[in-house]
C-alpha cells in the first residue's frame, strides 16, 4: 500500500505498532495469557529508585505492558552506571540526565503507550503517600535499608504489596511483602483469599550487616543486577495478573558466582513485630534525612531548604566561583575537588566528600541557607 506523503514517518510507524502484535508471544505464555495481558494494561506499579535494578525492573514491566509505572529517583546517570543501568546511555551520562526522566525519555522510545510519571525526588516521610497512594505494588530498588523500612511501614499501614530486591558483588537477593489485610488481586471483582507473608521487618528487625547492605563495595556485576530484577518483576506479573498464590514465599538469595543458594522461610508473619504486629511506624512519623552520604558514591546529599531555584540566579551567582552548567532540570558546579549538583527543589548532591559538615558548608556558602 503506498504511503501517505502528507503524514510523517514516524507517525506512521508509531501507529502500527498494533498491541495483538506487541504481546503475541507474551500472550501465548499460559501464565498471562490475553486476560492477564489486559490485567496488566490496567495495572499500576511504583518503582522506587531508577538505577540498575530499578532500570532493570522499569524496562522489564514497560516491555511487559504495564499500562502506568511511576519512577521516582533522586540521582544523575553518571558514566560508571553504564555498564549495569540498561535505560541510560552515554549522551544521558554526558548531560547528567536525572535518572527518573532519562528512564521515562528510553521508554517511550521503545513502549509509547506506556504512562510514566518520573519524580526527581528523594522518598521521605513528607511525600511517599502522595507518590505511592496511586500505585497498585511497589517495586524496591534502592540501595539503602532506611528506605526500605520507610517503603514497609507505608505498605504495612496502606496494605499495599512491595517486591525487596537487592544486588551487590554476584549476589542478588529478594522477597515478596504481602501484608495483612492487602488485596491480592486489586483488578479483580472477586478478590481472592490468602494469608499474609512476614513484612520486612519481621524478618530484619534491625539492618543486615551481610554483604547486601555494605556500602563500601568493590563493585557489582551487571548479571546479579539482572537476575534481582528478573525474579522480582516475574513475581509482579504474578500479582497483576491476580495470581499471588503463585508468589514465592520465602527470602531467596543467590550467588551467581559461587552458586550458592539460600532461601529463608517468609510463609508467616513474626510474632511480635513492631511494625505487622504492633503496627508502629516510626519511619513513616519520621523527619526524613535531609543529609545523608550517598552509598558508595563518595557523594552526600544535602537538602537545608525546600523551596523552587531559580538557576539563571544562581548561575550568575556562582560563576565567579567556578564552573556552571544547568539546563531545566539540574544545575551542576564544579568547584575542584568538589562538585555540587543543584536541583529544582533546592536538593543537591554534593560529590567529592562523604563528610557531612563539610557538605553542608558548601551547600550553605554557594546555595545559601
Ligand atoms: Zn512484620
Amino acid at each position: 500500500m503506498p504511503q501517505d506523503a502528507s503524514i510523517p514517518a514516524a507517525i506512521l510507524s508509531s501507529t502500527t505498532i498494533s498491541n495483538e502484535d506487541r504481546y503475541s508471544r507474551q500472550m501465548l505464555f499460559p501464565g498471562i495469557g490475553k486476560a492477564g495481558q489486559q490485567k496488566l494494561a490496567s495495572a499500576h506499579v511504583a518503582i522506587i529508585g531508577v538505577g540498575a535494578t530499578g532500570a532493570a525492573s522499569a524496562s522489564l514491566l514497560a516491555r511487559a505492558g504495564v499500562g502506568t509505572l511511576t519512577l521516582i529517583d533522586r540521582d544523575f546517570v553518571e558514566p560508571s552506571n553504564l555498564q549495569r543501568q540498561v535505560l541510560f546511555d552515554e549522551a544521558d551520562a554526558l548531560e547528567s540526565l536525572p535518572k527518573a526522566e532519562a528512564a521515562r525519555r528510553k521508554i517511550a522510545l521503545f513502549n509509547s503507550g506506556v504512562v510514566v510519571h518520573a519524580h526527581i525526588a528523594d522518598l521521605v516521610p513528607a511525600n511517599i503517600a502522595e507518590l505511592l497512594s496511586s500505585a497498585d505494588l511497589i517495586l524496591d530498588a534502592t540501595d539503602n535499608f532506611e528506605t526500605r523500612y520507610l517503603i514497609n511501614d507505608f505498605a504495612v499501614q496502606q496494605a499495599k504489596p512491595w517486591i525487596y530486591a537487592a544486588a551487590i558483588g554476584a549476589y542478588a537477593a529478594t522477597m515478596n511483602i504481602l501484608p495483612p489485610g492487602c488485596t491480592p488481586d486489586p483488578l479483580s471483582p472477586i478478590p481472592v483469599p490468602y494469608s499474609p507473608t512476614a513484612c520486612l521487618a519481621c524478618i530484619f528487625p534491625k539492618p543486615p550487616t551481610g554483604p547486601v547492605e555494605t556500602c563500601d563495595t568493590s563493585g557489582i556485576l551487571s548479571t546479579a543486577v539482572n537476575l534481582a530484577a528478573s525474579i522480582q518483576v516475574t513475581e509482579a506479573l504474578k500479582f497483576l495478573t491476580g495470581q499471588s498464590n503463585l508468589m514465592r514465599r520465602s527470602l531467596l538469595s543467590f550467588d551467581l558466582w559461587t552458586s550458592e543458594r539460600s532461601e529463608i522461610s517468609t510463609s508467616q508473619p513474626r510474632p511480635g513485630c513492631t511494625v505487622c504486629g504492633q503496627r508502629q511506624f516510626t519511619h513513616l512519623a519520621g523527619e526524613g534525612r535531609p543529609h545523608i552520604t550517598l552509598c558508595g558514591r563518595n557523594s552526600v546529599q544535602i537538602h537545608e531548604h525546600h523551596r523552587p531555584v531559580d538557576f539563571s540566579a544562581m548561575r550568575d551567582r556562582l560563576s565567579p566561583h567556578g564552573t556552571v552548567r544547568f539546563n531545566d532540570l539540574l544545575l551542576r558546579f564544579e568547584r575542584p575537588p568538589h562538585t555540587l549538583t543543584l536541583f529544582a527543589d533546592g536538593r543537591a548532591i554534593i560529590q567529592g566528600t562523604t563528610d557531612v559538615t563539610l557538605a553542608r558548608s558548601l551547600y550553605a556558602r554557594f546555595i545559601g541557607s
